[in-house]
């Protein structure tokens, strides 16, 4: 078994460690790394579910990028795409979703596409929730090209 991160071996005890706190296989460093990432940023489990399974598809992901504003959950940079993970939307009040989309609107402005993608998409259908991210990722390739 090797980290998912850096591709160190890791044993069978480092493996549960990391698979029980996180949901992905990582080394000591990295699951460190991780939790701190998440108690940092409150990022949601899920991002870090999605952003390895795009780093072993090739997508060249980051986790919680600083876009000068704010953190986004997930980057793409080299096609200026961002990705939020939309949490429980039962959850969410009315002054939050105005903000989330004029967020939205200032990235657009800056070229930067977001995409919100719910939470449970990539708990149930992370290949899928994948496959599509990279359809978006060449999209983007060929509107950049196009200009
Ligand atoms: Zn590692």
């Amino acid at each position: 078994m090797t980290c998912k991160d850096c591709g160190k071996s890791i044993d069978h005890l480092q493996y549960r460690a990391s698979m029980d706190s996180l949901g992905v296989q990582l080394c000591e460093r990295h699951t460190r790394l991780i939790k701190k990432v998440i108690l940092d940023n409150d990022t949601p489990p899920e991002a870090i579910h999605l952003f390895y399974a795009l780093k072993d598809a090739g997508a060249y992901p980051m986790l919680e990028w600083w876009d000068g504003k704010k953190s986004v959950d997930i980057a793409i940079s080299r096609v200026k795409l961002n990705i939020e993970i939309d949490r429980d939307y039962s959850r969410i009040t009315h002054e939050q979703a105005i903000s989330d989309l004029e967020d939205a609107m200032h990235s657009f402005k800056n070229g930067f596409t977001t995409i919100r993608i719910p939470h449970l998409a990539i708990a149930y259908y992370l290949e899928d929730t994948v496959q599509n991210i990279l359809g978006i990722i060449s999209g983007l390739k060929a509107n950049i090209k196009a200009i």
